[in-house]
């Protein structure tokens, strides 16, 4: 008989929580594994307001991020602390999800200590380096250093057998956004969830169709330098050609995205959130007639949902948004903005969608990632037994 095997996930940032939550829920509760967690600290606040919202408790924290610390000296501080702790408590497999340098200092990492490493979201590309920056690059290394590839959609999967990743190492998963946000709604439809900083009334405005609600976030490095200032001025338009809009801004906590945003404060049909927690969130979503963004799970989450969406960046690495028929990739300038959003609101709306296959998977990756693992380190055993 083989005996367990000891999966260390690790995760830094929100959205590597909400994805990765269903993987660790499925491992924990296998009996065939144990399962141990390790929070780098990347995005403190962040991420430990998703480890409360879903039950998760670090076995590690590593505490990483320090005031205006770049991506490299992040990457390096998170390879000196991962390194030995890999190698003191030697797991069978690492995992880590999507593009963050968390996720590349977990492949780094594994590679030293010479422990396999599995990659959750695995393949997406836009094949330009700069964009998104650095997750494009984290991503595509972190493909190079996995056994693993746990790939979201066939086009990620032709991607890494593009790029001559082993086919055997490649499965099509879903991606466990899915999961997540299915799960969430499900939970909150007979207790929706409070909107900290979105009085009653606006949203019964929004519920009963009084208001229509536009709901943007944006944090992405490329646009911290005049690209969220230009969208600024594209939501300000908006709000005075479409006299019933009000455009709902949970606020990124980075200082320059705050800064940018501090220009609609107070601006009659915009209001300004805080970080809102996971159910909210997903309210909003549910409730927005259009969604601009230029966050990667968003995207992801607008299109299960049925929302349109708006791509407020240059390339997107999703092409399946696009193909959704939901999705449009507009870029920053606030003319192209302002077009893309009227004219997608004079769309007639197709309504919620809460279940049946996505292009993202139909809501079982967590479940699917773990059966894997497990037939993985079955043949691993026999082979060395
Ligand atoms: N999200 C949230 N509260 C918010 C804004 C976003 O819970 O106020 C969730 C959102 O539903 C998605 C994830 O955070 O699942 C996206 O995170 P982010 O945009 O920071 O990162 P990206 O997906 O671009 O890597």
């Amino acid at each position: 008989m083989t005996r367990p095997i000891h999966v260390l996930t690790i995760m830094g940032t929100r959205p590597e929580v909400i994805k990765l939550a269903p993987v660790v829920g499925a491992l924990q509760d296998a009996p065939w594994a144990v399962s141990r967690l390790v929070v780098t600290g990347q995005h403190r606040e962040l991420a430990s307001t998703m480890l409360e919202t879903f039950g998760l408790r670090p076995d590690h924290d590593l505490d990483m991020m320090r005031p205006n610390q770049d991506q490299g000296k992040l990457l390096a501080r998170m390879l000196t602390r991962l390194v030995p702790l890999l190698r003191s408590g030697s797991p069978d497999l690492v995992l880590a999800q999507g593009d963050t340098t968390t996720v590349l200092a977990s492949a780094l990492a594994s590679y030293h200590a010479g422990i396999p490493f599995g990659h959750v979201e695995a393949g997406l590309r836009s094949h330009d380096l700069s964009q998104p920056f650095p997750e494009e690059m984290n991503r595509t290394l972190a493909g190079r250093l996995a056994a693993l590839h746990f790939a979201p959609t066939p086009r990620a999967v032709s991607n890494l057998l593009a790029e001559g990743v082993t086919a055997e190492t490649i499965h099509l998963t879903g991606n466990p956004v899915v999961d997540m946000l299915r799960r969430m709604v499900e939970q909150s439809s007979n207790c929706p969830a409070p909107v900290p900083g979105m009085d009653g009334p606006l949203l019964d405005d929004v519920i009963a169709g009084r208001k229509t609600l536009l709901l943007a976030t944006m944090h992405r490095g490329e646009n911290l330098h005049g690209g969220i200032s230009q969208v600024t001025a594209a939501l300000l338009e908006l709000t005075s050609k479409v006299p019933s809009c009000v455009v709902v801004w949970p606020v990124h906590p980075n200082p320059a995205v705050r800064r940018a945003a501090a220009r609609l404060a107070g601006i009659e049909g915009v209001r300004l959130l805080p970080p809102l927690p996971y159910p909210a969130f997903l309210r909003l979503l549910c409730l927005a007639r259009l969604v601009l963004t230029d966050s990667g799970g968003v995207q992801e989450e607008a299109v299960v949902l049925g929302r349109p969406v708006l791509v407020l960046r240059q390339v997107t690495e999703r092409p399946e948004v696009l193909e959704s028929g939901l999705g449009t990739v507009v870029g920053t300038d606030p003319t192209a903005v302002v077009a893309a959003a009227l004219s997608r609101l004079a769309l007639p709306d197709r309504g919620v969608c809460l279940s049946g296959p996505t292009p993202f998977g139909e809501g079982i990756a967590g479940r699917r990632i773990a059966d894997i693992i497990r037939s993985w380190w079955s043949a691993r055993c026999r082979r060395s037994s």
